[in-house]
């Protein structure tokens, strides 16, 4: 039986992302393959989708619109924060990216702007609202772990080890 990337398989893949005027913003050119496992939120639901069905050697190139990539930018996530709440000693700078604790677990955000005492900051993703190319190549397909399953990622080089 041929084995194709679905639910539940570990695949991993060779892969250029694009933006669409064609500037690479990540590739694993050069690097060990990505390895992923299928249907456990590891990787954008358009992706997953794209590949589905795609057996070991086969190349698929697609295009993502935000709903598919990682959504659109929500202008309800900018939000103004007061200075206080960082630490004294940090250097903001715009466009630094920054992670914190809340409710729903680690979160990343951007920082906007500096006041004096306020700090404008974005917990859009920093590729909301993007269009994005992928041209991707299956290197490998096996089976998950028990454990891979339970973890809700793949483990091993190009993985998640722990
Ligand atoms: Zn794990």
């Amino acid at each position: 039986m041929v084995s194709k990337v679905e639910v539940n398989k570990v695949v991993s893949v060779h892969y250029t992302g694009s933006y669409t005027d064609g500037e690479v913003f990540d590739t694993s050119e050069g690097r060990e393959p990505l390895l992923f496992l299928v249907g456990h939120g590891q990787m954008v639901s358009g992706f997953e989708q794209e590949m589905l069905g795609a057996e070991i050697g086969e190349k698929r190139e697609f295009t993502l619109t935000p709903e598919k990539a990682y959504g659109m930018r929500d202008e309800s996530a900018i939000q103004k924060v007061p200075k206080s709440q960082f630490p004294d000693d940090m250097q903001l700078v715009p466009g630094m990216v920054l992670g914190a604790q809340s409710d729903r677990g680690p979160v990343q955000f951007s920082v906007v702007s500096i006041d004096d005492d306020e700090v404008t900051v974005d917990f859009n993703h920093q590729m909301a609202g993007m269009t994005l190319r992928f041209s991707v190549e299956v290197i490998g397909i096996r089976e998950a772990t028990r454990e891979e399953l339970a973890h809700g990622h793949a483990h091993g080089l190009g993985g998640i080890n722990h």
